[in-house]
């Protein structure tokens, strides 16, 4: 088992990781910009390292100052959270050459995903359900046109380096089709220094369900179930829970399955999560991340496991103690993304914390870097803190989400909790019947 692991990231994935390691007897290293210097990992790790100024480019994107971090403290592996590093396969390829590990999968099996359209086509040739599109790229308008008027209206342009939601843009009718291949193209072009874009069937009502697995890297996997991630806006989550309210156990264990197993084949290793639009019962598969997920707590909760542990025992070269029979769902999990942000806008709100106070009690985890008096810098992503509540029934974990946002106190910013509040009011969140562009509408209805 490593003696010490430097932890590349911040706000609370660094302090979940931070837990992981110390329950372990595991030493550990933060790093931290300078506008980070009062920050609650830096406080809590054993060690910390300055790695450079407030822009994340020039801190923590900054590969040569993790790894002199790294070798200054006598870190042997770096957990790279989610974001920023975690899905670079060359700073992956360059803690390798440096004979550090680097806790998720293998540089080959980031780029394999990273690239879209790869991951697609693998995917596809492993017998995983895909959402109907071109084969491959599509390079011009002509090609385009051709391959929209053979699927039919809308289509959806996606950027085969796309992530966040950009470098996509639907076309409802042929006449929409070439802005949308244009500004997909540019788009991509500006944020990913790529213009490849390929063209999917645009599902109308889906839901976003996501499986998660975790593989040995020797050609063992399990799935740990679904997690329904529909509730979006403007591609991005907001509230997340598992089991999916609309998934069978029968759907589940066949999609999982296809999942572990397709995972198995590549001998993938470590936490993934594999997404797929969901529509008529249908799966269809549309992206994998290849790192731990911001949402990772609700599956955590159903099946009591630490995700984050197993990531480290299984870098460390230690068996997987993960065992398909053993992964009994216990339960129901709800988590709310607690953004410094001020509604009707969602426009970022940093600044001082002048009260906090989290809400506790059986079945409430908060997952946050706040404290009192804590001023939230303006440099990074408005995330600060993730409620998750776990109960016997989905009932009874909506009541226990209500109960949780009461307590919650935050004083000095604005944060999405009134959101949530609101959000517990509606008959198509109690009874979990909602699609990817529910909370879309309603948020224009009721904005
Ligand atoms: P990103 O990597 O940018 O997050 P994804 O491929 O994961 O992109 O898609 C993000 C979201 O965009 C999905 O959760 C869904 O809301 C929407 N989306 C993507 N592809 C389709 C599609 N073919 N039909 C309908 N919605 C889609």
């Amino acid at each position: 088992m490593f003696s010490k692991v430097l932890i590349a990231n911040r706000g609370e994935i660094a302090l979940r990781i931070i837990r992981a390691c110390k329950e372990m007897g595991i030493g550990t290293v933060a790093v931290h910009s300078t506008a980070d210097v009062d920050a609650m990992h830096v406080r809590m790790a054993d060690e910390s390292v300055c790695i450079g100024p407030p822009p994340a480019s020039e801190s923590y994107l900054s590969a040569p100052s993790i790894i002199a971090a790294c070798e200054i403290t006598g870190a042997e592996a770096i957990h790279p959270g989610y974001g920023f590093l975690s899905e670079n396969a060359s700073f992956v390829q360059i803690v390798e050459d440096h004979d550090i590990k680097f806790i998720g999968p293998s540089a080959e099996h980031i780029s394999m995903m990273g690239d879209k359209i790869t991951a697609k086509e693998t995917m596809k040739a492993l017998g995983v359900p895909c959402v109907p599109g071109s084969d491959g790229g599509v390079p011009d308008l002509a090609d385009a046109h051709r391959v929209s008027d053979a699927m039919g209206f809308p289509v959806i342009v996606k950027a085969t380096a796309g992530g966040g939601g950009r470098g996509m843009k639907l076309a409802r009718t042929k006449a929409d089709l070439d802005v949308a291949f244009q500004s997909a193209r540019s788009e991509s072009k500006a944020a990913f220094g790529n213009d490849e874009v390929y063209i999917e069937k645009y599902l109308t009502l889906p839901r976003h369900i996501e499986v998660q697995i975790f593989g040995d890297g020797k050609g063992r996997a399990v799935h740990l179930g679904e997690r329904d991630c529909s509730l979006q806006r403007r591609h991005q989550k907001v509230l997340e829970e598992a089991p999916g309210p609309s998934i069978t156990p029968e759907m589940r264990a066949r999609i999982g399955k296809t999942c572990a197993e397709a995972v198995a084949a590549i001998k993938y290793s470590g936490a993934g999560t594999i997404e797929f639009l969901f529509e008529n019962d249908e799966f269809y598969f549309i992206e994998m991340n290849t790192r731990l997920q911001v949402e990772h707590p609700v599956t955590e909760a159903i099946f009591g496991v630490d995700l984050v542990q197993e990531q480290i025992r299984v870098a460390a070269g230690e068996e997987m103690s993960l065992r398909q029979e053993n992964l009994v769902i216990n339960g129901h999990a709800i988590e709310v993304r607690i953004n410094a942000e001020r509604l009707p806008n969602f426009t970022p709100c940093p600044g001082r914390v002048t009260q906090y106070h989290a809400p506790g009690g059986l079945g409430v985890r908060m997952d946050s870097a706040l404290y009192d008096g804590y001023s939230i810098p303006p440099y990074y992503d408005s995330l600060i803190g993730k409620l998750i509540v776990h109960a016997p029934t989905r009932k009874e974990a909506l009541a226990r989400l209500k109960r949780a946002l009461g307590e919650f106190v935050i004083d000095g910013i604005e944060t999405t909790t009134p959101l949530f509040h609101a959000l517990l009011q509606e008959p198509a969140i109690i009874d979990g019947n909602y699609d990817i562009h529910w909370l879309e509408k309603w948020l224009s209805a009721n904005g």
